[in-house]
């Protein structure tokens, strides 16, 4: 990675502001899911155990600048305590003076947490007077919040202008893992894309296309491929910009891309439809693909054995529904127990199939940020990553 990380930094007696990515789904107000808040423990406690005072900062949820009660950080306040074993003391804010006393009597190692950054309308316009407030309340900037690095605010790019901003141990995981899934020969690397729409994907395809050397296709997209291919796509409108899409994938070069032979279908887009079987050529027009079949589940499990490098963006059906799970089951089962390889999964309902088989550990990395990860593999420049200061050798 040539952004400075914090390993090796000395900050014994400052205060450093830390950028997180605590946007964790929630269920009636409960925390349904704390992965993201355990991801962010080792760079707190780094910082922490360094002999720094740390002051916490994520947004949550859509408050669009303004205060909405039901989106205050106090439970993630909570829980971000009980899994660190100590108080985190509530900081206010977002903006206002209340921070930047509570700051000053925090002790060596303390913790306080920002109120919801989303709260204050110049974080998402990344205005300059609200970065320079942020960074007055630290002397640096750590930012480990992959998951919002697609976004220029002023809390992912803005605070940096002011104060040594370095990247955290998830953001320098994150980065030099799907780095390392990009770099280098394409020979025997496998991309599988799927997920709802081909217009979500295509920029992805596109590049991957001259980074891989396979690419297997699955999901909502497969409809658009099977017309580009002139085959029926079944009931799901194509326009003819999805048409022209697929097209321009199958004409793109490079990487080798291969379409499920069957799939299953349902004739309404629902729970509880009736599965149907189909070859790739007998999709009726009142059908909508749903997942991919038996058969290409096995053909995709044979292609994923034999990669070195493996990445995964995208279920191959709609998994939420046991019905039409089987294809993205099955994909993840083959991504998993191909041990020798790199395996590099990427995007939040992707994730969740992963999750759901309790397969992490024998993944080499699933990554915490969804549209974050997608662009990285679009190969776009991530503003949050661009804003941190270069490393040193
Ligand atoms: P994405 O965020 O683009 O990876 O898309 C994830 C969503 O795609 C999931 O919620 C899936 O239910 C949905 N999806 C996967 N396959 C299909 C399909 N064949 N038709 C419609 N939606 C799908």
């Amino acid at each position: 990675m040539n952004k400075r990380s914090i390993r090796n930094v000395d900050f014994a007696g400052k205060t450093v502001l830390v950028r997180v990515d605590f946007n964790v789904p929630t269920r009636d107000g409960v925390i349904s899911d704390d992965t993201r808040i355990r991801a962010a423990i080792p760079t707190l406690n780094l910082l922490s155990n360094g002999g720094a005072k740390v002051v916490i900062c994520s947004h949550f949820g859509r408050p669009d600048g303004q205060i909405v009660e039901e989106m205050r950080l106090q439970p993630i306040r909570k829980r971000l305590s009980e899994i660190l074993k100590t108080t985190v003391h509530y900081a206010g804010g977002p903006t206002g003076t209340q921070p930047a006393k509570i700051i000053s009597q925090l002790g060596t190692g303390d913790f306080a947490l920002l109120e919801n950054l989303r709260f204050e309308p110049g974080e998402e316009q990344n205005d300059d007077v609200f970065s320079q407030y942020l960074a007055s309340l630290a002397d640096c900037f750590v930012n480990d919040a992959f998951g919002a690095a697609h976004r220029a605010h002023a809390s992912t790019t803005g605070v940096a202008k002011h104060v040594p901003a370095y990247a955290g141990l998830l953001m320098e995981r994150e980065i030099t893992m799907l780095s390392r899934s990009l770099e280098g020969s394409t020979k025997a690397t496998v991309a599988i894309i799927g997920g709802a729409k081909v217009a979500d994907k295509i920029q992805v395809l596109h590049h991957l296309s001259k980074k891989v050397d396979t690419i297997l296709i699955g999901g909502g997209m497969v409809a658009a491929f099977y017309v580009a291919q002139n085959n029926p796509g079944g009931a799901t409108v194509i326009t003819e910009a999805d048409r022209l899409a697929a097209v321009d994938v199958l004409n793109a070069g490079g990487a080798k891309v291969v379409l499920p032979s069957d799939v299953i279908t349902a004739t309404k887009f629902s729970k509880g439809s009736t599965p149907s079987l189909r070859e790739s050529k007998n999709v009726a027009d009142d059908e909508i693909i749903l997942d991919i079949g038996p058969g290409s589940c096995k053909k995709y499990a044979q292609v994923i054995s034999r990669a070195k490098r493996i990445i995964w963006n995208g279920p191959m059906g709609v998994f939420e529904w046991p019905a039409f799970a089987n294809g993205s089951i099955a994909v993840a089962n083959a991504v998993a127990a191909n041990s020798k390889s790199t395996s590099v999964v990427g995007g939040g309902s992707t994730a969740e199939v992963i999750g759901s088989l309790n397969l992490e550990n024998q993944i080499t990395h699933v990554s915490t940020g969804g549209g974050a990860s997608l662009e990285f593999l679009e190969g776009k420049t991530l503003p949050g990553v661009a804003a941190l200061d270069d490393a040193i050798d």
